[in-house]
């Protein structure tokens, strides 16, 4: 990778409960500020500015990205099989490549198939996000310090800001 992008000094501003899908449970998100750069072999060359966004704080990933393919995608892609097999069923005047997918589709629609059919259903954010409890935290969960209510809740130590979960 010669030309990238890089975070640099990542820094947690405030907090919330929050449910993350890849943890399935409900966590507690930070919220991270970083610096970014366009790096070139790895130096950083050109600031592309803060960014905040939240993270979960077990796992590290975006809370609210679905970890797996939605059901809809995975169906299409067993559909997508099917009409393969039936295509090379129909032949080709390509011996080899009839054969070749007389074998291969097939197979990838039952794998496929069987993948759709034991795969978790998926999670609807909004149905988790309603067993989510408001944060009631008397004190800091990074710093254990009390938290003041100045333009919010915020922590006196190291000044994170405990925000509302937005339903969305
Ligand atoms: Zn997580
Ligand atoms: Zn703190």
């Amino acid at each position: 990778m010669v030309l990238g992008f890089s975070r640099f000094d990542p820094k947690v501003v405030a907090f919330r409960n929050d449910f993350c899908l890849s943890c399935g449970v409900p966590r507690r998100a930070h919220q991270v500020k970083t610096q970014n750069f366009l790096t070139f072999l790895l130096v950083p060359i050109f600031p592309l500015g803060n960014q905040r966004r939240w993270v979960c704080s077990v796992c590290n990933r975006n809370p609210h990205a679905q970890p797996n393919l939605a059901k809809i995608g995975q169906w299409a892609i067993v559909a997508f099989f099917a009409i393969s097999s039936a295509g090379a069923w129909i032949g080709l005047d390509d011996v080899v490549a009839t054969w070749f997918g007389r074998i291969v589709f097939p197979s990838a629609f039952f794998l496929m198939l069987r993948y759709t059919l034991k795969s978790k259903p998926d999670v609807h954010l909004r149905d988790k996000l309603q067993e989510v409890s408001p944060g009631d935290e008397a004190g800091c969960p990074l710093c254990g310090q009390a938290l003041i209510l100045q333009n919010g809740w915020q922590c006196s130590g190291c000044g994170v800001k405990r925000m509302p979960l937005r339903q969305t």
